[in-house]
């Protein structure tokens, strides 16, 4: 008998929301992705073995930041639109 064993990362959205994407100066949707590296066996993961990156990712050019971003550049704050 013998075993197959590996690692492999994967990754998960872990919130969506709209920012100020900076790339394109409009608000857009975005998602907070993490990547994490796991320990399978058999192909499946089994064990998470910390956090690799996390990054925010622009639903609409595909431009990635790092996560303070939707709270440097939040949604709705368009100088142009007043009430
Ligand atoms: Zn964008």
């Amino acid at each position: 008998m013998f075993f197959i064993v590996g690692l492999k990362s994967r990754t998960k959205t872990v919130e969506t929301g709209r920012f100020r994407c900076p790339n394109e100066g409009a608000d857009r949707a975005y998602r907070h992705v993490r990547a994490r590296r796991w320990f399978t066996l058999f192909f499946i993961p089994l064990i998470p073995l910390g956090t690799q990156g996390e990054w925010v990712r622009c639903d609409s050019c595909g431009a990635q930041y790092g996560p303070d971003v939707v709270h440097r550049h939040p949604a709705g704050r368009d100088p142009t639109r007043r009430g």
